[in-house]
């Protein structure tokens, strides 16, 4: 493999690997965040292992490109494996959130307890109609609003963001 020199490095085929990411990044401080769908691996890439559980590998982030608000820090969450839930009617899933699988289907989560302070930032929708079961409020973007990432019990203390569904600071 030869150098090649700077002159005969204009044409776009190229320019080395990561460079038009880097130039794609958006400016300013924000962080530059991944989907888990871009994880080869999935949720195994991005956890790692804590004690007795599995707990999240990077800083977790608002998906809206130009946010990047921090939601969790590394570490906070809980890799827990549950049924899915249907977080807003089936036919209206928000363009920047992945489809969560039908309800009672297994799909990831991040588990984080006890209390909402365990989070960097969030905010919560008013509690949801819900005539089956507990009344549930939804997680969303505390900056943009960008959601539902995640949900909760009306004053409980497990507060559950969707794995596929938050950006990840890799
Ligand atoms: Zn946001």
């Amino acid at each position: 493999m030869s150098e090649p020199s700077t002159s005969s490095a204009s044409a776009p085929e190229q320019m080395p690997p990561g460079v038009m990411e880097a130039l794609l990044r958006p400016s300013g401080n924000r962080p530059a965040s991944r989907t888990l769908e871009s994880f080869s691996d999935g949720v195994t890439e991005v956890s790692v292992v804590d004690s007795d559980s599995q707990v999240n590998k990077y800083d977790l982030l608002c998906p809206r490109p130009g946010c990047g608000s921090i939601i969790l820090r590394t570490g906070v969450g809980k890799l827990v494996e549950k049924p899915s839930v249907q977080m807003e009617p089936a036919d209206c899933t928000p363009s920047l959130l992945a489809p969560m699988p039908e309800p009672p289907a297994l799909t990831h989560w991040w588990l984080v307890a006890p209390s909402p302070m365990e989070f960097e930032n969030i905010g919560f929708s008013k509690p949801l109609i819900n005539d089956a079961g507990p009344q549930m409020k939804l997680l969303i973007c505390a900056e943009c609003d960008l959601g539902p990432v995640g949900w909760s019990e009306v004053g409980g203390t497990e507060f559950w963001l969707a794995c596929s569904r938050v950006g990840y600071r890799a």
